[in-house]
């Protein structure tokens, strides 16, 4: 008998085996699919979309694919070179517990992680409640009467309520004045948006310069409460003077402090905003967390970012939906409040949840014991001889002048693995939370006590001690009185009310959500594990360079890998969104000019099919946003865009195109109209959103970009989290390098632009999915995914085109990685709107498509290479199943106003009414294909009253008649 012959090792060990895992399409599908676009290979299919022009020739130089084992060992590797130590920085960062209940259903759930943006609010109603506990949360915190559902960080979310204020107010001042101990990276962050705009940020750096300031002209004041020294100012006697000249009062308030302390929503202020980050989510070297902003009901219109409101469905049922802002720049353009599209809803449905687990009771005991430790600390401080600057109180951090032995004190506190801040030269900060234990005061003290002095002790103070909060700033009215907030404290009724949201939802764990322009792949769960390991998990973002070299190392190869990927020179991981990419994008192009003595050159053109967060960020930066045209195959008007670089060839700063179009195709002129743009001595900004059908197959640094914007929570695999968090990497050309966004406080020099976000990573802890996802594909797996999302796509085009013809493509036919269905021919035969299918689809158990963008009335599918052939047709046919629904109402079957769209979705409580009243049977309605016959999605409400909801805004959580009293 012959021995089977060996394998070679290789193939035995096989690294590439994540590959096949991440993409769905298997080599036999792949004949199919072929055969139905009608080419003969992957090859050919490819050679004949992407332009010759723009083709890369060499492979991108990545490490060889690796094992998801192998991968997370190197991982591991780089992880275990950051140093845990126990954090009393603050600084606007804190430990804190994310309840086992909350990491293991939510953050580590995929449920709650793969969902996307709550646009379809039928299949959203789950993650929306949790929104609406966020939003009922701040506004309860912080005494406000209206609050967001997340904004990017604090100082974001501090620079977006500058611009908010200054929309909002009467006086026509450019001045911001900003209390000196607000958070330096706030500061720095509002700096940078400040510039652009004109505006005049005047910091008061005493109590001196702050009355002094107060009595001068400014449109908005902005204080930290507590401040960064941990003082509470007690400043309910500016507010008056503040409103007497016309402006508006900010505060950035701690959440857990305002538990204890008088809300600024009590002393009249006009907006609010801060970071959840201590409700449950880990420091993570800077984010992703949830910031907030709250506002007067006066604002409200104005009020940035995404807001979600309760209105009602088809049947007279409460039912949450997006309000008001939602797509907002999509209408309004460069006219928008603000550029924020992606946010942080994950971490704020964290936060939020945090609250619905502690309850008010809970909430206030953790900050009680904060603030009685803090009492404490500063007694055994004062008992070693030192002088805690206390007079205006403080909760849960003291700052002491330590002159000469400040450095020696640090020192100590690191050779203890404990990591203390100086805060002001020769002035340390001490900051608790609630991980804070005896133990911990006790190295505190330890740290400070001279040798041989003896040391407190913290069982002397048993009985308790009274926090340091001023008498007359105590907090004394309730908050979080709803009943949400008061009924799931057991570990019970928490997972099963967690769990009944997100049964309520359609994620990527059930079926495909096939999103044009938002690219919903799989997010392998090996990717995920990383980011809940405690060395990336619990590590303050301005703790030592020398404790976080492993994110240093992390941030070094990332960047390099996506270097390859987009050919461009730098990149900063910094941006926490695509917008925020954008904004820094566009301050990179504009200091560049001015560096050259063209400060002058401010005209941005924009094509009229732009993603509408590019003219929103155009205009943050202060340029002047001309639109282009687009011509009938949805290309760049080539004759349009010349024209508009010669009009403007004095004063052009950069066209802003994405490639390929939002349309879904490669444009064959592309890298004409860069070498034009920059004749004309203009820049490219190539919004790098559609990357998914890029990577590996062409470059923008090669075909003239200058400047792109990544979004890795699209191509590189974050999850959407809901609508958040996002990393946006910003990515440049040689010579626009130095003007990348950089951190004063991040221990690296500032260079560029400034900061752009809160930490110096940005969202720092989501990087590990990126990462594990290119070492585990290399640069063939990278290349394969983007040829097969650009095969599904083509196949789904194809296989539709005698139900719903593709509205653009290129001239034989084919599109790039996503294709725009065009349903506009529909309403005049049958009534139906693409809005009716993507509601209809939902009784199909499908997530809809992105409905009406770029072009109203039409579905734009990406299926992404991730989804199998399987999926795929079932997808397809349920669209065609609902063609053929529309073709018996165009054949008079049906009527009009009466049909199975019409109606769409159907909840089971409307299909199982005693009497059926419809011109269609109930089991029509129901739609269920015999693959999903026992996975059948209910939706839990019917189709939302959008009018209802934007005339009787309401934001918070449903009153209960229990609540109401
Ligand atoms: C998603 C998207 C953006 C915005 O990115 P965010 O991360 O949501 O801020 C910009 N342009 C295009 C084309 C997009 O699809």
């Amino acid at each position: 008998m012959l021995m089977p012959s060996a394998r070679p090792l290789g193939e035995l060990e096989n690294p590439s085996e994540f590959i096949p895992r991440h993409i769905g399409i298997e080599e036999a599908d792949e004949k199919l699919m072929l055969s139905a676009i009608g080419e003969a290979s992957r090859r050919a299919l490819i050679d004949s979309i992407v332009p010759r022009s723009i083709a890369r020739r060499d492979a991108m130089k990545l490490p060889p694919p690796a094992s998801e084992a192998q991968a997370l060992a190197e991982l591991k590797a780089i992880a275990s070179k950051n140093s845990v130590y126990k954090s009393f920085i603050g600084q606007g960062y804190y430990g804190t517990y994310t309840p086992g209940v909350i990491l293991r259903n939510i953050l580590e759930n995929p449920a709650w992680y793969t969902a996307y943006t709550p646009y379809q609010a039928e299949i959203s109603q789950g993650r929306m409640e949790a929104l609406v506990n966020f939003q009922t949360m701040v506004c309860d915190l912080t005494g406000m009467a209206i609050a967001n559902a997340s904004m990017l960080d604090e100082a974001t979310a501090a620079a977006e309520a500058m611009t908010l204020a200054r929309r909002s107010v009467r006086s026509k001042s450019n001045r911001f004045i900003v209390a000196g101990d607000a958070h330096p990276q706030t500061i720095e962050v509002i700096q940078t948006r400040a510039k652009p705009l004109d505006i005049e940020v005047v910091l008061a750096n005493s109590a001196e310069e702050w009355d002094k300031a107060l009595q001068g002209e400014y449109f908005a004041v902005f204080a930290q409460y507590p401040a960064t020294s941990g003082q509470i100012h007690d400043m309910r006697a500016d507010v008056p003077v503040v409103h007497g000249k016309q402006a508006a009062f900010i505060v950035a308030a701690d959440l857990l402090a305002l538990t204890l302390i008088v809300p600024p929503g009590e002393w009249d202020v006009d907006i609010v905003c801060g970071t959840t980050q201590r409700f449950g989510m880990p420091m993570g070297a800077g984010g992703p967390h949830a910031a907030y902003l709250a506002c007067r009901d006066d604002f409200k219109r104005s009020l940035p970012g995404r807001l979600v409101g309760v209105s009602v469905d088809v049947h007279g049922n409460p039912a949450y939906r997006l309000a008001l802002q939602t797509r907002e720049q999509h209408i309004r353009r460069e006219k928008a409040t603000s550029n924020i599209c992606t946010a942080q809803v994950l971490p704020a449905v964290i936060a939020s949840m945090y609250a619905v687990y502690h309850g008010p009771q809970g909430l206030k005991r953790i900050a009680q014991r904060v603030a009685s430790y803090t009492a404490i600390l500063a007694k055994g401080l004062e008992q070693l001889g030192y002088a805690p600057r206390l007079q205006h109180g403080a909760f849960d951090t003291i700052s002491l002048q330590t002159g000469e032995e400040t450095k020696q004190l640090v020192a100590r506190g690191h050779s203890l693995k404990a990591n203390l801040r100086i805060s002001w030269e020769g002035f340390i900060s001490i900051s608790l939370d609630e991980t804070t234990t005896r133990a911990d005061l006790e190295l505190l003290w330890k740290i400070f006590a001279k040798p041989n002095q003896k040391l407190p002790e913290v069982a002397k103070f048993e009985k308790g001690v009274d926090s340091l909060i001023p008498e007359q700033l105590r907090r004394t009215s309730g908050f979080l009185a709803h009943p949400v907030f008061n009924t799931h404290h057991s570990e019970t009724g928490m997972l099963r009310y967690i769990r009944s949201l997100s049964d309520k939802d359609l994620a990527l764990d059930r079926s495909m959500i096939p999103l044009g322009s938002c690219t919903m792949k799989l997010n392998a769960t090996s990717e995920m594990i990383p980011i809940t390991w405690p060395e990336f998990a619990h590590v303050h973002p301005f703790a030592p360079a020398d404790q976080l070299q492993g994110y240093a190392q992390l941030d070094s190869l990332l960047r390099e890998w996506l270097c390859q990927a987009t050919g461009y020179a730098g990149i900063s991981l910094q941006p926490n969104a695509g917008s925020q990419g954008e904004y820094a994008g566009l301050l990179a192009i504009k200091a560049f000019h001015e560096s050259k003595g063209q400060g002058h050159r401010n005209v941005c053109l924009i094509p009229s099919s732009a993603h509408g967060t590019n003219p929103a960020s155009a205009q943050m930066v202060g340029m002047h946003v001309v639109v282009t045209a687009c011509d009938a195959n949805g290309n760049v008007d080539m004759a349009d865009l010349r024209a508009k670089c010669e009009q403007h060839k004095d004063d052009l700063a950069c066209v802003m195109i994405t490639y390929p179009s939002t349309h879904g195709v490669f444009e064959m002129q592309v890298k004409e109209l860069c070498e034009m743009v920059h004749k004309h001595g203009g820049r490219v900004y190539v919004d790098g959103a559609n990357m998914n059908a890029l990577v590996g197959v062409a470059a923008p640094g090669e075909f003239g970009g200058d400047v792109s914007h990544l979004n890795l929570h699209k191509t590189f695999c974050i999850p959407h989290g809901g609508g958040g968090p996002g990393v946006g990497p910003v990515c440049v050309v040689e010579d626009l390098v130095p003007f990348l966004p950089g951190h004063e406080t991040g221990g690296v020099k500032s260079h560029g632009v400034g900061a752009v976000s809160a930490a110096p990573l940005g969202n720092a802890a989501v990087l590990p999915i990126s990462w594990m996802y290119c070492r585990m594909m290399g640069a063939e797996g990278l290349k394969l995914a983007t040829e097969t999302a650009i095969l599904s796509a083509n196949y789904i085009s194809a296989r539709l085109r005698d139900h719903y013809p593709t509205l653009y493509a290129s001239e034989n036919g084919h599109v790039a990685h996503e294709c725009i269905l065009d349903l506009r021919p529909l309403k005049e035969t049958s009534g139906v709107t693409a809005e009716d299918v993507a509601k209809r689809l939902i009784d199909y158990g499908f997530h809809a498509p992105t409905l009406s963008f770029p072009v109203a009335g039409t579905l734009m599918v990406e299926p992404t290479e991730s989804e199998t052939l399987d999926e795929l047709d079932r997808f397809i046919a349920a669209m065609i199943a609902i063609r053929e629904e529309i073709r018996r109402v165009e054949r008079g079957e049906w009527p009009q106003g009466d049909n199975p769209l019409k109606h769409a979705p159907h909840t089971a409580a409307a299909l199982l009414k005693g009497e059926w009243k419809h011109a269609y049977p109930r089991d029509a309605g129901a739609a269920v294909l015999d693959e999903r016959r026992h996975a059948k999605y209910w939706p839990p409400i019917g189709r939302v009253d959008n009018v209802y909801g934007d005339r009787n805004l309401f934001c918070s959580c449903v009153p209960l008649a229990a609540y109401e009293d």
